[in-house]
């Protein structure tokens, strides 16, 4: 059976005075049978969450990374120095980076290559817009975009990535997928990385959009929804503790 991971992506909010009262709150989360807790600050306060969920049980990852080793890349930050300063984790391919930030396919696995040559755990986001849902291409999009890593990294090796699906629409939207479209996803997901060679069965497929405490328990008693990557629900402490506890 695959252990159920709550991963909070807090994105670009934060500060060291409110991160330390969330990060407190945040200690009751960890330790707890049968659920993995992640927390990804912003790269500046990685350093403060590492210190202050020591012993918590509550592990820590970055919410993105260059794919590139070292050297002249102004900005950037490297897998070695997430590791460096005691991340486990990081996101890679997020829908903001995707569509803010211009992150194609290619470069979004090549990242996911850098995280585990590294070894970092990557958490893939994929999902599709409305305009491709109301197309009747999500299913495309998603396979799409899983493609270009497996194409990368070989099937062997995808084994090693958890994948997110956060389908764009549902992202600080309110409107989250039922847990019937989400579980129709996720199942597609895994028979997509069946087909392409991959232990599909082992992949943690976790979902995100507009995760709340009110609809955590109900998707994660679908089948294939092994968790959730949690975007504003993870910046209260309250809600992303029920989040956990009722994975
Ligand atoms: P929300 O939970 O705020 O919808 O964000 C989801 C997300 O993008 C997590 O990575």
């Amino acid at each position: 059976v695959r252990k159920k991971l709550v991963v909070g992506n807090w994105k670009m909010n934060g500060g060291l005075k409110r991160n330390a009262a969330l990060l407190a709150g945040l200690a009751a989360c960890g330790n707890r049978e049968g659920v993995d807790v992640v927390v990804c600050p912003p790269y500046p306060y990685l350093a403060q969450a590492v210190a202050a969920v020591k012993g918590a049980g509550v592990a820590v990852g970055g919410q993105d990374l260059c794919a590139f080793k070292d050297g002249a890349y102004t900005g950037e930050v490297s897998a070695s120095m997430l590791l460096d300063l005691g991340c486990a984790w990081v996101i890679v391919g997020h829908s903001e980076r995707r569509s803010l930030f211009g992150e194609a396919d290619a470069v979004v696995a090549a990242k996911v290559q850098a995280a585990l040559d590294a070894g970092l755990s990557p958490i893939l986001c994929v999902g599709e817009s409305l305009a491709q849902r109301e197309a009747g291409e999500a299913e495309a999009v998603v396979c799409s975009q899983l493609d270009h890593v497996v194409d990368v990294l070989g099937a062997e090796r995808f084994a090693g990535v958890v994948v997110a699906y956060e389908p764009v629409w549902a992202i600080g939207t309110g409107k989250t997928a039922s847990p019937e479209q989400a579980q129709g996803m996720h199942r597609e997901i895994r028979m997509h990385l069946e087909r392409r060679g991959v232990a599909a069965e082992g992949v943690k497929i976790l979902y995100g959009g507009s995760v709340t405490a009110a609809n955590a328990s109900q998707l994660f008693a679908e089948p294939d929804i092994d968790g959730a990557l949690v975007g504003g629900a993870s910046l209260v402490a309250d809600s992303f503790s029920s989040i956990c506890a009722a994975a």
